[in-house]
């Protein structure tokens, strides 16, 4: 093997070469995220953070518990202005006592609203519910039909609540903007809207149909464990490199990972650089030293 040749300094009569260019990066400099202004420059985004939630919340699933398109539809119509966890508290006893769309075709007002009162609004819910079950009588022989123009036209189903259950309970995929959802794509600059509709159709264009269903979780797991709409946990994010509206919360490493929420929030932390890989550390122990406040909530946040 022929040894490396030593590199002689030019000597007084030689003419020094220019400089070569250096072989190696500067010092990284982060540079901020810029809103996505192009098509394609959108699509890319857009694809990336998929790719990233993906990292984030491979387990993620719909939070509201079901076992067929009835039950489903109903939790759905139950969580308009709730949270999942209500909802989940209130449907096994609902399930249990109206169990097909005759059920809730022939309920008792009174009955059904008290079963669903937790929920809130309940006597709209319940109208919902009982004219949900005639129309499937009446036009779908007791079935959910399992296409978007059908479902719209369902007493209490909106377009988020059809894409939900075509998305979960038919697997047909649909992009369901919820307020979570709504607020992290303009968040992410990959759109604008404000009206629901144009969100979907817009992100429609974005993802590809196959990841239309689970970006809507992932994205709304997003919401509600880091991205929270007061107070979101910017420092403490792990897609923050690709955020134009970072840094819109807190920055510093301890007051932000107090903000993060849920069952994922080690995997969060650590994804974010603000845990170390591998065994979860004590609780309240970031990276680097930082700790988070005392008395802070450090495990499983209700979301
Ligand atoms: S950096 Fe902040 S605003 Fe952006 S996604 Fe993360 S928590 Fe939301």
């Amino acid at each position: 093997m022929t040894p490396p040749r030593a590199t002689m300094p030019p000597t007084s009569t030689q003419t020094a070469a220019p400089a070569a260019p250096p072989t190696t990066a500067p010092p990284a400099t982060r540079r901020r995220a810029t809103v996505p202004t192009t098509p394609l420059a959108k699509v890319r985004r857009a694809r990336r953070i998929n790719a990233e939630l993906i990292l984030g919340y491979p387990d993620a699933v719909c939070e509201l518990d079901f076992t067929t398109p009835l039950e489903l539809a109903v939790a759905t119509i139950l969580s308009a202005q709730c949270t999942d966890v209500r909802v989940n508290a209130t449907t096994p006893a609902l399930f249990a006592r109206y169990r097909n769309a005759q059920d809730y075709a022939q309920a008792d007002p009174t009955e059904l609203e008290e079963m669903i009162r937790p929920t809130g609004f309940f006597r709209n819910k319940t109208a919902s519910l009982i004219g949900l079950g005639q129309q499937l009588i009446t036009r779908f022989g007791g079935e959910v039909p399992a296409t978007l123009e059908e479902l719209v036209t369902l007493p209490g189903i909106g377009r988020k609540t059809a894409n939900v259950v075509l998305g979960n309970a038919f697997g047909v995929p649909g992009i369901t903007v919820d307020t979570h959802l709504g607020r992290l794509v303009r968040r992410w600059g990959l759109t604008t809207e404000e009206d629901p509709v144009k969100v979907e159709l817009e992100l429609n264009e974005l993802l590809r149909p196959a990841d239309w269903t689970m970006f809507s979780h992932r994205t709304i797991y997003h919401g509600r464990r880091v991205c929270h709409a007061r107070k979101p946990a910017c420092g403490a994010c792990y897609l923050k490199a690709l955020c134009p509206s970072y840094p819109l919360g807190p920055v510093e490493p301890g007051i932000a990972a107090d903000l993060v929420k849920g069952a994922e929030r080690e995997h969060l932390l650590e994804l974010a650089g603000l845990r170390a890989p591998g065994p979860v550390e004590p609780e309240g122990t970031l990276k680097g030293g930082a700790t988070t406040e005392p008395g802070s909530a450090g495990g499983v946040h209700p979301v």
